[in-house]
């Protein structure tokens, strides 16, 4: 069950230490909002904005976050959506989808490494046609062998 069935955004430039209960704090330096469980558990709940994380729409009056939070992490296992600045009951996690959900965060992180990865080899190797030339022949002596 929730507690608060609204959140009222705070733009803020620093998330804080203390996060008052029914308020969602945006930080668009950070790319970051947080704020407290909606069910009232009073566990903070962070939802960083990324392409693999959450979408953050702000229509000029209320705030939307895409997609539900879920906090299967939390004993309370609370699921909603914020969307126009009202929490709607996404209802209770199964375990399966405990498991497809992490599973898809284990994923996008790892899509996040991939990126971070071949961007730091291609520093990191300046001319990697040698590199390939050598490889096609290694295998192509392999495979006459
Ligand atoms: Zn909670």
């Amino acid at each position: 069950m929730l507690k608060h069935h609204r959140l009222e955004h705070h733009f803020v430039r620093h998330l804080p230490d203390v996060l008052e209960p029914g308020l969602l704090y945006v930080s668009m330096e950070y790319a970051t909002a947080s704020h407290l469980c909606c069910c009232g558990c009073g566990e903070e709940v962070v939802t960083p904005f990324s392409p693999a994380q959450w979408k953050m729409t702000f229509d000029g009056e209320t705030v939307s976050l895409n997609p539900s939070v879920g906090n299967w992490l939390q004993n309370c296992r609370s699921h909603y959506v914020i969307r126009n600045g009202k929490v709607i009951d996404a209802g209770p996690w199964s375990d399966e989808q405990i498991a497809v959900g992490l599973a898809h965060d284990r994923a996008a992180r790892v899509e996040m490494f991939d990126k971070d990865g071949s961007q730091s080899a291609t520093a990191a190797v300046p001319q990697p046609t040698p590199v390939r030339k050598q490889s096609i022949w290694a295998k192509l002596k392999a495979w006459i062998e």
